[in-house]
């Protein structure tokens, strides 16, 4: 084995000019959680205050969602098959199991097993036999996974990983408990993960930055009051033998996803929704995760293809642009 990779989770996506604005000075904190870096900016007088409550909340959730720290709602049910689970915790699952029955499985919340067999959640990478894995996939199935009102039940051997819609939902938690502090501005950074409050202070929209699957960048969106959310194969990966093996798992098949797209980004009001159909629709490949979009209203995407295509849904059609040395590549505006 040669490397392990834990791509810096602020390089995924890079906000362009998104510092002080004029006259309006921003509020700016960083920290470390979910195991990856979070910044957050906010204007307007109440931001220090707002900030402040922003990141004891992201701490609440990091405790709450983790899989693997002690304590965790999300531990006690992995580790006792039944738990009591904190509204947060229980209104996230439901939304995810609602998410993984949507897309027929792609997403699944079970996968678990599976994930920290090829070491993802510990750093221990190796590559599993073919007969661990049909043994693991025994024990991957969300629709074993039953929640009545806030009381989880797992069967014996099935274990919940709520990381790929975490820190969509805490993106969402923090629009939420932002405006509640009266800020009418704001964008936070979680990995990945970008959401926006509102517009800039002057009024124009936000400009994020999607990474290029070499490194650098693909492309700007412009964006208010959207989440923008990334799944790609470069963002945590080993490699063995000549081979990328990366963190997002086909649970048909107990593998990395092979689907030919390097990257989705998915676009929409709700961070949990961005989150949960970024993973999902790389596991999905680009024809089924573009049927699978055409039978809905509520997002958008960009699909970046191992060709290094690009394919943007045609609701971001004015709002994207290739950017830098992309600027020339082939890009196709996907019709309903
Ligand atoms: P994301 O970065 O949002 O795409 O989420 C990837 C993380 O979710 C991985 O690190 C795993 O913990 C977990 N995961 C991987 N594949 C899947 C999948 N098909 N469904 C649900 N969670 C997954
Ligand atoms: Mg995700």
């Amino acid at each position: 084995m040669r490397r392990c990779v834990l791509a810096a989770a602020a390089a995924c996506l890079l906000l362009l000019a998104a510092c002080a604005q004029g006259e309006t000075k921003a509020w700016e904190g960083e920290l470390l959680a979910m195991d990856t870096i979070m910044k957050l900016t906010l204007y307007g007088e109440n931001a220090p205050q707002a900030g402040a409550a922003a990141m004891d909340r992201i701490r609440e959730l990091e405790g709450l969602l983790s899989v693997t720290g002690e304590g965790s709602d999300v531990y006690r049910a992995n580790h006792t098959g039944s738990a009591q689970l904190s509204p947060d915790a229980a209104a996230l699952l439901d939304r995810a199991l609602a998410l993984c029955r949507e897309t027929d499985g792609a997403l699944d919340v079970t996968v678990y097993p599976v994930v920290r067999a090829w070491g993802f959640t510990t750093g221990e990478y190796r590559v599993p036999d073919d007969g661990e894995l049909e043994a693991l996939l025994e024990r991957v199935d969300y629709r074993q996974a039953t929640l009545e009102g806030d009381r989880v039940t797992l069967p014996e051997g099935v274990e919940l990983d709520l990381g790929g819609v975490a820190k969509g939902y805490t993106g969402d938690q923090l629009m939420a408990l932002l405006e509640g502090e009266g800020v009418a501005s704001a964008i936070v950074e979680l990995g990945g993960n970008v959401q926006a409050l509102g517009a800039k202070p002057d009024g124009s929209p936000w400009r994020v930055a999607l990474q290029a699957p070499e490194g650098g960048y693909a492309g700007v969106l412009e964006i208010v009051d959207r989440a923008v959310v990334t799944s790609g194969g470069y963002q945590r990966y080993f490699e063995q033998d000549g081979e990328i093996y990366w963190h997002i798992i086909d649970p048909a098949q107990g593998r990395p996803a092979r689907s030919g797209l390097q990257s989705v980004t998915i676009v929409a009001e709700e961070g949990t929704l961005c989150d949960g159909l970024s993973t999902a629709l790389f596991v999905m490949g680009r024809e089924r995760a573009l049927d699978f979009w055409r039978t809905r209203e509520d997002f958008e995407c960009v699909l970046i293809s191992e060709d290094n295509t690009v394919a943007v849904t045609e609701g971001l059609e004015e709002s994207f642009s290739l950017y830098g040395d992309w600027e020339g590549r082939p890009l196709e505006i996907i019709r309903r």
